[in-house]
């Protein structure tokens, strides 16, 4: 419940955040829509500030919050349906470019294993910006907003209807391959929950493996490709962080099989080490965050909102999952 003032509170706050990202939108080293928990703030932090030296060295230089940039969407042209509207990307994007369907592993490695799927950020952040907003202990000595907004693309596409499209079809996959899975969300009419909330679900379900899938929203120029983000070992975490690691090779080596380019912009070979993700540092089990193209950038984009390249980045994780387990 919400009365007048507090939303009229909300709209300035939102206003000023969009204000306040405008420099960094325009910056070509603001970048990674990722996780909210990862990523992104709505309200124009300098993640390089926050880093930890914990944190990977192959993020000098850069941010790893790309999901500022997601201020520049209007939550009125947003739609919640990835393939509702594939012509709407008209002058920026080229035809999507084919790419090769991978079956899925059907693989007895699978069968019994608890995976939770989190689907960064979720749709009803973008009316909630003070409820997201909140600090949380992102463990490592890291604090951070509860959730971000994610980024998206320029004319509209939501990196969170993007990642539920492609948590949707993993969750899928899995199932059809005996795996237990249990969703962080399963629909985008919510906000958050919080990074410690989605770190927590996981240690809760006991899980043997969870994901945090993402798409980012870098401004560089000619900036595409995914990358893995992997857990460097901090107080919470540090008897996952081996599995976690060695699964995010397995996940850069398969996930290349969408036709998606490896990063040139962020991680070194596809992986990157994060000491201030929340949903790595208080996650107890094995975990990574995938994200899986730059929004931003009209190949990676026009890759990204396919059907056929969603359906490929599950089974590439799944795929993934398969041969850690098999
Ligand atoms: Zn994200």
């Amino acid at each position: 419940m919400r009365d007048r003032r507090s939303i009229k509170a909300g709209i300035v706050l939102a206003l000023f955040a969009a204000l306040t990202l405008l420099p960094a939108c325009g910056s070509s080293s603001n970048t990674d829509g990722a996780a909210s928990d990862d990523s992104v703030n709505t309200t124009a932090l300098d993640d390089n500030a926050r880093q930890p030296s914990g944190a990977g060295t192959d993020q000098t230089g850069t941010s790893a919050d790309g999901d500022t940039s997601s201020s520049t969407i209007s939550s009125s042209t947003i739609s919640t349906d990835p393939t509702a509207n594939p012509g709407s990307n008209q002058n920026q994007s080229p035809p999507p470019t084919a790419a090769p369907y991978v079956p899925r592993p059907l693989t007895p490695g699978l069968a019994g294993k608890v995976i939770v799927i989190d689907a960064g950020h979720n749709g009803g952040n973008y009316s909630h910006i003070n409820d997201i907003n909140q600090l949380v202990d992102a463990g490592n000595g890291v604090t951070k907003q509860c959730d971000t907004t994610g980024t998206g693309s320029f004319d509209g596409y939501p990196e969170y209807a993007f990642t539920l499209s492609v948590a949707l079809e993993l969750q899928s996959t899995l199932q059809a391959a005996g795996a237990q899975v249990v969703m962080v969300r399963s629909d985008s009419s919510g906000w958050g929950p919080c990074i410690t909330e989605r770190a927590r679900i996981g240690n809760d379900a006991h899980a043997d493996l969870a994901i945090s899938i993402h798409g980012d929203g870098n401004d560089a120029p000619g900036a595409r490709g995914f990358h893995v983000l992997v857990p460097v070992t901090t107080a919470q975490n540090a008897a996952m962080v081996p599995t976690a690691q060695r699964f995010g090779s397995l996940l850069r080596d398969a996930f290349g099989a969408t036709g998606m380019p490896l990063s040139n912009y962020l991680g070194s070979n596809g992986i990157m080490y994060r000491g201030d993700l929340g949903g790595l540092n208080l996650s107890v089990v094995p975990k990574v965050f995938i994200e899986c193209g730059n929004m931003h950038n009209a190949e990676d984009l026009a890759l990204m909102r396919t059907g056929e390249f969603q359906r490929n980045a599950a089974n590439s994780i799944a795929t993934a999952m398969a041969n850690l387990f098999g």
